[in-house]
Parts: C-alpha cells; sequence; structure tokens
C-alpha cells in the first residue's frame, strides 16, 4: 500500500460516528470509574447492561453518591453497527496513541486512551463465542519489570473478585510473549509484545488498572444479567453507591501459563473443553496432524479452546491454581 493511500483511512472513514458516553458526577468525592462494552462490535452484552444501569440512575433506582462514573456503551461503533468483531481489525490490540491513525481502530484508539488517561479503575465488558462459565482477566502482580510495570496489582484483584463471577484469570502478556517466541520456532511472521496491549493494558500504563469481565456466550441473555450484576457490584465495591459492597467470597483464581500451539494444518483441539474446565495431568488435548496426541502436562486449567485454529495460532491456552489468593 502506498503512504499517501495509507494516510487517507479506510474508505468509510467520513462516516466514522462518535463515541457517545454518559456520565454521573457523585456530590461527594471519590474514584473515577469507567465502565465500557463493545469494544468488539459482536459483543451486544455490555452495551444492554450498561443501557440499564444508566437507567437505574437516571430514574433514580441507583444513586451515585460520590466520585464519578463513565459509561461507554459502545467502543467501537462500526463494529456495532457491523454487528462484527471488528471494524478494520481488533480494538484490543495494540492500543495506544498514534499522529498518523491509519484505520477505524486506530481513530478510535486516540480518543479512547484520553478516556482511559481520565480515569482510575475500567471495566471493559465482553462476551464470547461457544460455551463456558464467565469469568475475569486481571493484570499481573505488583512489579518493575520491563513488561508491565504495575503497583495496584491488590487493589485490581479486590476489584475483579468483586464483580460476581467465579473464576478469576491472570497472566495475559505473559502467554502473548510465549505465544511469540512459539511462532518464531514456526517462522512465522514475528509479532510485537505491543499487539498484546488492550484496554486493561493501556490503563495500567496510564496509572490506573482495569479488568476485563467476559459475561459468557454473545446472544445469552444471560450475559447480559451477568454483566448488569458485575457494574452494580463494582459501583459498590468503589463506594460510588451507598449499597453494601459485595460480599468477599472465595474464587477459583487461575494463572494463565502455557499453550498449545497450531503448528501444522490439521493440528486440532481433541474434545469439546470450555474456558474453566479443569483437565488432568495425561488426558489428551489436542492431536497434531499426524496423529501425535498432546497430553495434558500438569493438573490445570483449558483456557479459550480454539477449534478453528490456524498455524501460528494457540489451539488452547492452560492455566494452573494461582498462588496470587483473594
Ligand atoms: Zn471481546
Amino acid at each position: 500500500m502506498m503512504l499517501a493511500e495509507k494516510l487517507s483511512g479506510t474508505p468509510s472513514d467520513a462516516d466514522d460516528p462518535p463515541l457517545e458516553t454518559i456520565g454521573f458526577h457523585g456530590l461527594k468525592a471519590g474514584p473515577k470509574l469507567l465502565v465500557m462494552g463493545a469494544v468488539h462490535g459482536n459483543e451486544t452484552c455490555g452495551p444492554q447492561a450498561i443501557a440499564r444501569v444508566i437507567a437505574d440512575c437516571r430514574e433514580g433506582r441507583v444513586r451515585i453518591a460520590r466520585g464519578e462514573v463513565t459509561f461507554l456503551p459502545v467502543a467501537n461503533p462500526k463494529a456495532y453497527r457491523q454487528n462484527t468483531r471488528e471494524g478494520d481489525r481488533n480494538l484490543n490490540r495494540d492500543l495506544r496513541e498514534r499522529p498518523q491513525p491509519v484505520d477505524n481502530e486506530d481513530r478510535i484508539g486516540n480518543r479512547l486512551t484520553a478516556i482511559l488517561r481520565a480515569h482510575d479503575a475500567l471495566l471493559d465488558v465482553h462476551s464470547f463465542s461457544g460455551e463456558g462459565v464467565p469469568f475475569v482477566f486481571f493484570g499481573p502482580d505488583d512489579n518493575r519489570g520491563a513488561l508491565e510495570p504495575f503497583r495496584h496489582a491488590a487493589a485490581e484483584m479486590e476489584f475483579a473478585g468483586a464483580l460476581g463471577v467465579e473464576l478469576m484469570i491472570h497472566g495475559w502478556l505473559d502467554i502473548y510473549v510465549r505465544l511469540i517466541a512459539a511462532r518464531e520456532r514456526l517462522d512465522l511472521p514475528r509479532l510485537a509484545v505491543t499487539e498484546g496491549f488492550g484496554t486493561t493494558e493501556f490503563m495500567r500504563f496510564a496509572g490506573g488498572y482495569g479488568v476485563t469481565l467476559e459475561c459468557g456466550r454473545h446472544d445469552d441473555p444471560v450475559s447480559v444479567d451477568v454483566g448488569y450484576a458485575a457494574i452494580r457490584n463494582v459501583l459498590a465495591h468503589c463506594g460510588l453507591t451507598d449499597e453494601d459492597p459485595p460480599r468477599a467470597e472465595r474464587r477459583t483464581v487461575v494463572h494463565m501459563d502455557d499453550l498449545v500451539i497450531c503448528e501444522a494444518q490439521g493440528d486440532r483441539l481433541e474434545g469439546s473443553w470450555r474456558t474453566g474446565d479443569r483437565v488432568a495431568k495425561g488426558t489428551p488435548i489436542a492431536r497434531r496432524a499426524d496423529g501425535t496426541v498432546v497430553p495434558m502436562p500438569r493438573d490445570g486449567f483449558i483456557i479459550f479452546p480454539n477449534p478453528t485454529a490456524h498455524p501460528g495460532e494457540g489451539i488452547c491456552y492452560l492455566g494452573t491454581e494461582s498462588a496470587r489468593r483473594r
């Protein structure tokens, strides 16, 4: 593609819809919370759950007493209107500011990063394809490393644990680094580690914290209820409302620490797994194109099984019970 052509953007950029936020400012001081949905346009439980909470706030069923909450019901309007996961590309990858945006997600990113910077905490509401229980992704432990330095691990974990979902997973960027290494061994085009940076990683970079809530199947009405309950719970947890904060309950905390990569066309998942399934060491979990069985390397959990993985993609990710306990 010629540079001039690249700089002109995608053909539809003249039609780019604006981002709409709705905010409530408590009259007492408190934290600034951002709740958003439809980073992926076909994940409609976020916008629906957020609409219910906005109605609650407007009609007085929920009273924001302190702090601020900003709702961004649809983070990717182009993808949402198309009912597709992406507009031009995945908004939840390589999210950063760009002086020369070239596609829909670049242009959204320039506004979205500014919105993220203006808040202390983020709840990013998603849904998934296939079956499985709701879960929440949270970030690394406090560290001064090069990949994702962080100092709000305890607060972020409490926030994640307050949402009301039983399964909590961490280790996203570590596994992304492993995916890059695995692709390199297969001589596939190199991915940049910045590709792994989405909304929550940007939030941590900007000095706050944030979690990704996966509410359930895209088209399951229960996903909306899960999202709605989670928003109400964090409003109470952060003290924005005077409701009793949710009771601290023991959660299953999983460290995503390994993956099975698709090495060649024909490598595939063995069995029908769902994210969060506990699997014993030795259980066949994948089969190579030549028939070789890939066994579960240790007792642990299956995460993001992908029945249609292409070479260089994860067939599934693996996790173990985390040392980080809530
Ligand atoms: Zn999503």
